[in-house]
């Protein structure tokens, strides 16, 4: 597959966003609303992987080269993968959303009041 067909847009299987391409030069491996990813490659870009299993965000990590970069776990086969997050383009990760939502997972529902 070459890049111009990896850098499509796609449809969020996790939350049904239209994602367009990445408009920074990279392509697009996560989606930028719930920041979910599929598992559909071995090496980086090869889309090589069978698996195709969803993958979700479950850490934010910085390294010193590269950046912010989100860590993902496939739910199906439980391999973990580290992506840079995309900042820098139309549609840029919302990841003060995905802190929201994980900072009110750790709190009560009881006391949890919009
Ligand atoms: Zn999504
Ligand atoms: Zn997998």
């Amino acid at each position: 597959m070459n890049r111009r067909q990896q850098n499509a847009g796609f449809v969020c299987e996790q939350c049904g966003a239209r994602v367009e391409p990445l408009t920074n030069g990279s392509y697009r491996n996560h989606c930028p609303f719930c920041l979910y990813s599929k598992h559909v490659d071995e090496e980086p870009g090869d889309r090589r992987s069978t698996c195709h299993g969803l993958m979700c965000p479950v850490d934010l990590v910085y390294k010193r080269k590269k950046g912010y970069q989100l860590v993902h776990r496939c739910l199906k086969c439980g391999i973990v993968k580290v992506n840079k997050v995309a900042l820098d383009t139309a549609q840029p990760d919302d990841l003060a959303g995905w802190a929201r939502r994980r900072a009110a997972a750790c709190i009560s529902p009881h006391i949890l009041k919009p």
